[in-house]
């Protein structure tokens, strides 16, 4: 295979590398007749080695967080008694495979059934079963690749829990086979600040070691480049830097019309990097990350903790915390039910607040006890708010903590349609567009397969967002976008145009989204909203839009092939 594989492009600029894939799970086979128990045994006991050392190897060779979760696996996967119950289920006769697959399906039960911290670990242990399991078989070991040099990681897709280990430094491109613009992938990778591809059909069959190019903004891999192509692509990535480095400080455009622009934040070893970016505060800070892989909520003194460092961190800035958006792509066992046949549309972000108001109230408490003490400017919004008495219940429980600036997210239909009467309760919007896409064209945002209904071009997704931003002006309300539509450059001065007065996205879009806006006009900005409006499908708007910018050969990607 040698022809350029399409997907969908989520993050800018491009790189070039060897691949190297993340095998999946091993299957189990089906059970061999054991001849030799004691070599079956020693063979077990050779795999949970061979684990281990992996592990601290790999530990070894990984800086921040991603050390110390490996380095705890690894102390796990040596505890003797896991290989003795092994080895001795291999010396009664059992497949090596399956007496590995019984020790450690016993061990996570009962992690399962002690609950709290130990609950958690459950999914750990699944993954060292997988590890000793490939390791006993001679299969390709599950998980991150790690093959000793810097490379373009190709996954079917990445679970939330990949991400902690991903080392920026070694992994230059993202590839997956799943995943959507709005995906999880998706903004994990321009968290990253690395190019990256999505709902890349085929990826997976690129072999180990293979050169591609990856070109993020236009969502092509290019097996095999050419040097010239190579060549052509390290020199527009060149200029683009140059061209974003020389604007610094607060977003505006060339007439002076600001513009916030703020960081995205949804991880505590982003922080650093957040804090550090020329952004004027954080427009959204996602605090699921302090209940996630938790079995219960976390209580009021550790997340005014966590937030405290967050404020600490954007002393003086403005930081808009969103509470907790349980449900859908971000189940919480403690907050969601199972029993939901469409969880997307169920029981979801503030709606989890109606039915465990004590949820909402620790945290409004959490986050007031941290602001009391910090000079950054606290601003709260509520997740997928639909209607006007659930943003007025919300910003009045907001203010009875004493936190002065409380807002909604317009992230439902509904909501864009009546910004209009959300205005007399709020004092800010901020429009989510990744749910926003998803709900006004029915269309599951974790899905590749529905990228064109996704798209953030998408004229009717712009109708919705000119019709909540001019309801907002209207009523003097600041209105953002912290979706991803934020991190596009051209898009960028779409929103602008359509009455958006602040964007949000991952520190590495913003030096980008800066640029472009300084070199146009408000003006400008207006116009090509306009245009963007008048096209029948996302693709006419971005190719109208992109054609008409000015330097426009500055702002595009080279044509990848
Ligand atoms: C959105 O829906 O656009 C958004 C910013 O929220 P999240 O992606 O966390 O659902
Ligand atoms: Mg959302």
């Amino acid at each position: 295979m040698s022809r350029p594989l399409r997907g969908i492009g989520v993050g800018g600029g491009s790189a070039v590398g060897p691949v190297a894939r993340m095998a999946p799970a091993p299957a189990l086979p089906a059970p061999r007749p054991v001849t030799d128990p004691a070599a079956e045994a020693a063979a077990v006991r050779a795999a949970l080695a061979a684990v281990v050392t992996d592990l601290n190897e790999r530990a070894a060779r990984t800086s921040g967080p991603g050390s110390e979760v490996l380095a705890a696996q690894a102390v796990m996967a040596a505890d003797p008694i896991l290989a003795d119950e092994a080895a001795a289920l291999a010396e009664q006769g059992t497949d090596g495979a399956y007496a590995l697959t019984a020790v450690f399906d016993g061990f996570r039960t009962a992690l399962a059934a002690a609950g709290g911290y130990f609950a958690e670990r459950t999914a750990d242990l699944d993954d060292l079963r997988d590890r000793a399991v490939a390791h006993l078989l001679g299969l390709p070991v599950p998980g991150l690749p790690d093959p000793g040099h810097p490379y373009v990681l190709v996954a079917d897709d990445l679970a939330p829990a990949d991400t902690a280990l991903l080392d920026p430094e070694r992994v230059l491109a993202l590839v997956t086979v799943r995943g959507g613009p709005t995906s999880h992938t998706a903004i994990l990778a321009k968290a990253l600040g690395v190019p990256a591809v999505v709902g890349c059909a085929g990826a997976m069959e690129l072999a180990d070691g293979r050169q591609v190019l990856v070109h993020g903004a236009d969502g092509v891999v290019e097996p095999d480049p050419s040097p010239e192509a190579v060549d052509r692509a390290a020199a527009h990535e060149r200029r683009r830097r140059e061209r974003s480095a020389g604007f610094q400080g607060p977003g505006r455009t060339a007439d002076g019309h600001p513009v916030a622009l703020l960081v995205n934040l949804g991880a505590p070893h982003e922080l650093p990097g957040a804090a550090a970016a020329d952004a004027e505060g954080v427009g959204l800070f996602r605090t699921e990350f302090l209940f996630l892989d938790r079995a219960e909520a976390p209580g009021l003194a550790e997340q005014a903790a966590a937030y405290r460092q967050v404020f600490a961190a954007f002393a003086g800035r403005r930081v808009v915390v969103r509470t907790l958006d349980a449900g859908a792509d971000k189940p919480l066992p403690f907050a969601t039910s199972t029993d939901e046949e469409n969880p997307a549309l169920g029981i979801r972000g503030l709606r989890t607040a109606a039915r465990d108001p004590q949820l909402l109230e620790t945290q409004l408490a959490a986050i007031a006890a941290a602001a009391a003490d910090s000079t950054a400017q606290v601003w709260v919004m509520a997740p997928m708010v639909s209607v006007p008495r659930e943003a007025a219940e919300f910003a009045a429980r907001v203010r009875a903590h004493g936190l002065p600036l409380a807002g909604a997210m317009i992230e439902v239909p509904a909501a864009a349609l009546r910004t209009d009467r959300l205005a007399p309760v709020c004092d800010f919007f901020s429009v989510g567009t990744n749910d926003l896409a998803q709900y006004a064209f029915a269309a599951d945002r974790t899905l590749g397969s529905l990228a064109e209904l996704l798209d953030p071009w998408q004229p009717a997704l712009l109708g919705l967002v000119a019709t909540a931003a001019g309801s907002a002006a209207e009523h003097g309300r600041p209105i953002g976008v912290c979706g991803e539509a934020a991190a596009d450059p051209a898009l960028a001065l779409v929103l602008v145009g359509l009455g958006i007065t602040s964007l949000s996205a991952a520190p590495a879009s913003l030096p980008d989204v800066r640029a472009v806006l300084a070199a146009h006009t408000l003006a400008e900005c207006r116009e090509l909203a306009e245009l963007a409006l008048l096209a029948d499908d996302a693709a006419t708007a971005r190719d109208t839009v992109r054609s008409r910018m000015a330097g426009r050969s500055e702002e595009l990607p080279p044509a990848a092939v």
